[in-house]
């Protein structure tokens, strides 16, 4: 099987500072993939870049059988690849339905994009109830569940999330982690980017582990979370 994702040697930088430095992951289809590390370790860097909003300075991104290199930013969401920002960036004046509107900018199946906010109605129910409100009103997390059902109105074949449990609640972080859950039992393919590292590896099939620019440590979820070195920097054990 070929894989849905292939990121080799990739490496991004900021001027003469290298965020990047030569990363290489894979991700199939139907899987839940997690980079992990602390701030700065180039996780937001990496997703930016296949997202086509940072040119990589070296290395090759295979998205579907196609190269991203040439792709600009503006249409690879047309290939079927969606980000989920850090920081949400929904847009706080516009009701919460014109922004899951949004999320389907490019689709013309009227029929097909009704559905699939109804869907996102049954994925977030909070999200259905406020419907008409403003966007801004909703708490942090609620914005969060709409940054991940606007993702979603493009209909990705991989979805991308930036650290959704950030600042988030526990409770409110373990609803979104149930979500992220339920995606994947649809067979929505993930690449998620999460400093809760338990989390994250506790629902990923493989997991990277990124310091400084570089992969140093990858396995399958369940690996990674029994890996003592893992244990001893992410989950906060002596
Ligand atoms: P965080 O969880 O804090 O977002 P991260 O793993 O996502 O961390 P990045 O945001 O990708 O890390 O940052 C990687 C490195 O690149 C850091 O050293 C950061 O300071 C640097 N960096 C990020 N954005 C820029 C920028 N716009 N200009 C210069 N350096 C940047």
């Amino acid at each position: 099987m070929t894989a849905l994702l292939e990121v080799e040697d990739l490496r991004v930088a900021y001027g003469k500072i290298e965020a990047v430095k030569g990363i290489s992951f894979k991700v199939d289809a139907g899987e839940v993939v997690t980079l992990i590390g602390t701030n700065g370790a180039g996780k937001t860097t990496t997703l930016r870049t296949l997202s086509g909003l940072l040119k990589p300075v070296g290395g090759q991104i295979k998205f579907d059988g196609k190269s991203l290199k040439k792709i600009p930013a503006h249409q690879v969401v047309s290939l079927g690849l969606a980000h989920s920002p850090e920081g949400r960036h929904i847009f706080p004046r516009m009701t919460i339905e014109d922004n899951l509107r949004l999320g389907a900018f490019l689709r013309s199946d009227k029929q097909g994009i009704e559905k699939d906010i109804q869907r996102a109605y049954d994925l977030f129910p909070i999200l259905g109830e406020r419907r008409k409100q403003a966007a801004g009103t909703l708490s942090g997390g609620e914005q969060q569940m709409l940054a991940m059902g606007r993702a979603l109105m493009s209909q990705p074949k991989l979805l991308m999330l930036d650290e959704p449990s950030m600042g988030l609640s526990p409770i409110m972080m373990q609803k979104i982690m149930a979500t992220i859950a339920e995606l994947k039992s649809q067979g929505t393919t993930i690449l998620l980017v999460e400093q809760n590292a338990q989390a994250a590896l506790s629902l990923a099939d493989h997991g990277h582990v990124m310091e400084v620019g570089n992969i140093v440590l990858s396995g399958t979820g369940r690996d990674l979370l029994h890996d003592e070195s893992v244990r001893k920097a992410y989950l906060g054990e002596d």
